[in-house]
């Protein structure tokens, strides 16, 4: 079918509702990394999907956060801005188990824009009783006014077909935006810079993903092989031992699992090259920011 609508989708909500994981289980990809941990998603990711005569371009944002004294923070809370005023239509998502002040924060910021807000509630796999659902339901509508609200799972690919439907009424006329076959506008070294830190942040404890960054130096690709070398960026020496682990065994986990993906993503053999280093605060000085790529 030929494609004669086209637009943007933004997903925003506060961490951890399962905004990338929905990314990914529409795109049947991994695309954006996901964890349990705030903070996970770093970037704004682009995934780019035909549904019948539409192409929707989904945009995957950080969360938006409460805490703005780090410069990483000023950067999440500024993309997440920006994205409102660029999408044709707006994913509010929030968790069918707790509403939080964070949704409030969210939803404070979805006042001060007038484009048509879906409301999806994720993780209905773990609401048990299915007509408590109702009642969470009428409670939303009165807090704004949705133009539709949609209970899925994105774990399960649960009713992810209705919100497509719902987004696709959205999208103003135009070309297609993309390429037909490009699903991402992530090239595969940043994917495979995103894989390590997936692997980082699943494998330590809560402090670690603000600290932790990845650039890759070396990625050479022959027939059979890519050869990939990459740094680790963390800001103090605790953490180089944390992430290198006893004996380097958890560097080795984390090198292990991230090459298995990473495998899937280049279709090739892969061998990986892990290097820690240490570059003091630069979650907090914007300008070591800027030398990282976030700009
Ligand atoms: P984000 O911060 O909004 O991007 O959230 P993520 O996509 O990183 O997901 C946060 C956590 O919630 C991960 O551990 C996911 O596996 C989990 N999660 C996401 N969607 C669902 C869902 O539909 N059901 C359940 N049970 N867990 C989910
Ligand atoms: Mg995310």
């Amino acid at each position: 079918m030929t494609v004669t609508k086209s637009g943007y989708a933004a997903i925003i909500g506060r961490p951890n509702v399962g905004k990338s994981t929905l990314m990914n289980a529409i795109l049947g990809e991994k695309v954006s990394i996901t964890s349990p941990k705030p903070q996970t998603t770093r970037w704004q990711i682009l995934g780019v999907k035909i549904v019948d005569d539409t192409q929707i371009i989904f945009v995957d944002t950080p969360g938006i956060n409460r805490e703005q004294k780090r410069a990483m923070n000023r950067y999440l809370n500024k993309i997440a801005s920006s994205v409102l005023k660029d999408a044709d239509v707006i994913v509010f998502m929030i968790d069918a188990v707790s509403w939080r002040g964070e949704d409030d924060l969210v939803l404070e910021k979805l006042k001060h824009t007038d484009k048509p807000v879906i409301l999806a509630i994720n993780k209905i796999d773990l609401v048990k009783d299915k007509g408590e659902l109702l009642p969470l339901i009428e409670r939303l509508q009165e807090k704004y006014e949705f133009k539709h609200i949609v209970p899925i799972s994105a774990l399960d690919d649960d009713n992810l077909a209705a919100l497509e439907s719902a987004i696709v009424k959205f999208m103003p006329p135009g070309p297609m935006l993309f390429p037909e076959d490009q699903i991402t506008d992530k090239s595969e070294r940043f994917q495979v810079a995103e894989i390590i830190r997936e692997k980082l942040i699943q494998n330590t404890e809560e402090e670690l993903p603000y600290a932790v960054s990845v650039e890759i130096e070396e990625y050479k690709q022959t027939e059979e092989l890519t050869e990939i070398s990459a740094v680790i960026w963390v800001e103090r020496q605790g953490q180089k031992i944390i992430i290198i682990g006893k004996k380097g065994a958890r560097l080795k986990k984390v090198g292990i699992q991230a090459r298995r993906d990473i495998e899937k993503v280049t279709g090739n053999k892969v061998f990986l090259r892990l290097w820690v280093k240490i570059k003091e605060n630069w979650t907090d000085d914007d300008r070591a920011l800027r030398s990282l790529g976030y700009e």
